[in-house]
């Protein structure tokens, strides 16, 4: 149970709080990350607030976390080259802040990019 109410990122989907989306279905959706650590910087993220992270994902419902990996692929297509870099958060000691899965997408010139 979270008690900590709802994550930003289930606020940007009730639209409480604004985002620049660039794709949308009923299980997902995608903005552009508001800190952009690449030329392109999504984040692709399942609407349930079930899952904190990606390890809770896979056990969950790996057909979402597919869903996943095949919208990064897509919105890397049609924004950047299609090559692209996914990076999953988990755990606060690893960077992880907002405890709603989510997948970063990366894309462009990454060669001198590291993630913090
Ligand atoms: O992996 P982590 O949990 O740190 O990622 C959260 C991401 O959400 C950050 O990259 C942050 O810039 C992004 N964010 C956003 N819009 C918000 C709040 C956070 O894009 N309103």
């Amino acid at each position: 149970m979270n008690t900590t109410g709802p994550s930003i990122f289930t606020k940007i989907i009730d639209r409480e709080i604004p985002a620049d989306i660039v794709f949308e279905n009923e299980r997902l959706i995608a903005i552009r990350d508001i800190n952009p650590q690449a030329p392109l910087h999504l984040l692709v993220v399942p609407k349930t607030p079930a899952f904190a992270n990606v390890t809770e994902l896979a056990i969950g419902d790996p057909g979402l976390l597919a869903e996943v990996v095949a919208t990064a692929h897509n919105l890397a297509t049609l924004h950047a080259s299609g090559e692209y870099r996914l990076v999953f958060n988990s755990g606060e000691s690893a960077g992880q802040t907002v405890f709603h899965v989510h997948a970063h997408v990366l894309a462009g010139n990454l060669q001198d990019h590291t993630l913090a």
